[in-house]
């Protein structure tokens, strides 16, 4: 029985991992690129003392794919850099909205009084909840913005909202599902009125017990229980993200896992037993394969024998993003913390400013990353600008915002296309129907990755686990 992996992403290199764990080899890993890990690329200034990171730079080590991720990191003996409860980076978030930098409420206490941007104190958004009534018919799915709007006002939805939904996926909560980020509280008001009745309700009748999924047959990976213990509220990885992918890489050759770089998949023939794969014009026939792709580059290899399932495949649609990295020589920014996102009703060109060099430790350098783009990428770079010009506006912007009077000492422009796919309304319906044709048509394909299953580190590690336990290989 041969089984090849399509991609050398996270997921792609998780699911190799696991199949390796489940079934042994042969085993091969097909990546496009000459380097493993897709979106996540770091680059350590050693000289300097500092990262820069044009994808993922921290993990959250919160529930089942949290723990998931935590034993394989301890699988891996990396070297974490946790980032606790009571850190700066973990308590301080901000806004930027109203020309004003605005702290957002990091305990019980801030719902009490008027924060700006809110206009009242945040409790009152709760007692809105509480006295107002479901829709009358049952929503099978809503943008995050209506139901934020219906639930806890027009302000909670614009402020609170729709900035974190850039921060997340880059995407407009109008057009979001609900089910992206708020499953739980979305059908907790549908069955019983209310977001606050329902969680109440659910409360009383019990939590639901994580350990149940079965994943981790040796009791809950030692990091994870540290992780609780110690109250990690994230954490990075010494030499930046990209050591994970690296590491899988290793890890997997010398396990014998064939991961060939540098060789793109160009079409999928299924037959009656198994799926031919061209790969650099050579047909290479395997029985099963695990696909980690963007759906939108799985869709072309499918489209003649399978046009429908590349046209669902198409319908989940994708960003792209300017991530901008910047070194300023020295301590400048006057107020610590995470980061700022700005609220898209603001109409600035940027998502939003992380504080890496709070974060982590830089070389005593000040690191900033900006975010800009993602649903709004053509409105402010549609005209392709150069990445000078794409530099200023970002440093214009941070220093107007931050108030640094300094340029940059170092920078690096990146412009990620297509790189973060939206969960846009009915995305579950579209998943299930994807995954309910492979099925009925009996193709020998289990698809992970960020398409399908949650957009974070955590989701595509687990969705390649997930994918792999429930293949019966002969
Ligand atoms: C700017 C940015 C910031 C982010 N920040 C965070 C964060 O802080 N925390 C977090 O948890 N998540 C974050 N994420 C999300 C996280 O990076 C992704 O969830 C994750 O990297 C996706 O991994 P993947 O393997 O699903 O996909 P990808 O990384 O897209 O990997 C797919 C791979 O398939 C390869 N490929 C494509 N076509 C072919 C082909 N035909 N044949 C063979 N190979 C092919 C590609 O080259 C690529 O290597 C961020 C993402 C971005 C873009």
């Amino acid at each position: 029985m041969t089984t090849a992996v399509l991609g050398g992403g996270l997921s792609g290199l998780s699911a190799g991992y696991y199949l390796l764990r489940r079934f042994g080899k042969p085993l091969t890993i097909y990546e496009a690129a000459p380097r493993v890990g897709g979106w996540v690329r770091s680059e350590f200034r050693k000289d300097r003392g500092f990262i820069f990171e044009s994808g993922p730079r921290t993990i959250r080590p919160v529930g089942v794919p949290g723990a998931n991720t935590l034993e394989l990191v301890e699988e891996l003996q990396l070297d974490i850099k946790p980032i606790t409860r009571s850190h700066v980076a973990a308590r301080n978030r901000m806004l930027y909205a109203k020309g004003q930098l605005c702290m957002l409420p990091n305990s019980p206490k801030g719902l009490f009084g008027v924060m700006p941007p809110f206009t009242k104190p945040l409790y009152k958004a709760l007692l809105r909840d509480l006295v107002t009534q479901s829709t009358p018919a049952k929503l099978e799915d809503e943008s995050i913005y209506s139901f934020a709007e219906r639930r806890f006002g027009k302000e909670i939805a614009d402020y609170a909202i729709s900035p974190m939904i850039c921060g997340i996926c880059a995407g407009d909560a109008r057009e979001i599902s609900v089910r992206f980020l708020m499953e739980g509280l979305f059908e907790k008001e549908q069955k019983y009125g209310g977001v606050l009745k329902g969680s109440l309700i659910a409360r009383f009748k019990g939590k639901v017990d994580e350990g149940k999924e079965g994943l981790f047959a040796q009791g809950q990976p030692k990091l994870y229980s540290q992780a609780v213990q110690e109250k990690w509220a994230m954490y990075g990885l010494t030499g930046g993200l990209e050591i994970l992918p690296r590491t899988m890489r290793k890890y997997l050759g010398e396990r014998d896992v064939n991961v060939q770089l540098s060789n793109e998949c160009k079409n999928l023939t299924f037959g009656n037993s198994g799926v031919r794969m061209t790969v650099k014009d050579a047909d290479v026939p395997v029985d099963h394969i695990v696909c980690s792709l963007p759906a939108h580059k799985l869709a072309p290899l499918v489209k003649v024998q399978h046009p429908s399932l590349s046209a669902q495949l198409l319908d989940i649609p994708y960003v792209d993003v300017v991530v901008v990295n910047m070194q300023f020589q020295g301590q400048l920014l006057k107020q610590d913390g995470f980061g700022l996102l700005v609220p898209p009703v603001e109409k600035l060109p940027i998502l939003g400013v992380i504080f890496d060099s709070c974060c982590f430790d830089m070389g005593g350098n000040t690191v900033l990353t900006v975010m800009m783009g993602g649903h709004w990428f053509d409105k402010w770079f549609g005209d392709r600008p150069s990445q000078k010009q794409i530099l200023d506006l970002a440093t214009h912007h941070v220093q107007e915002i931050l108030g640094i009077r300094d340029d940059p000492k170092f920078s690096r422009v990146h412009t990620l296309h297509k790189c973060i796919p939206q969960y846009t309304v009915g995305h579950k319906r579209r998943v299930d129907n994807i995954r309910k044709y492979l099925k009925t048509y009996k193709l020998p394909l289990s698809l992970c990755g960020a398409a399908y299953d949650g957009v974070g580190i955590n989701d595509v590690i687990l969705s390649a686990r997930r994918q792999v336990e429930a293949l019966q290989l002969a």
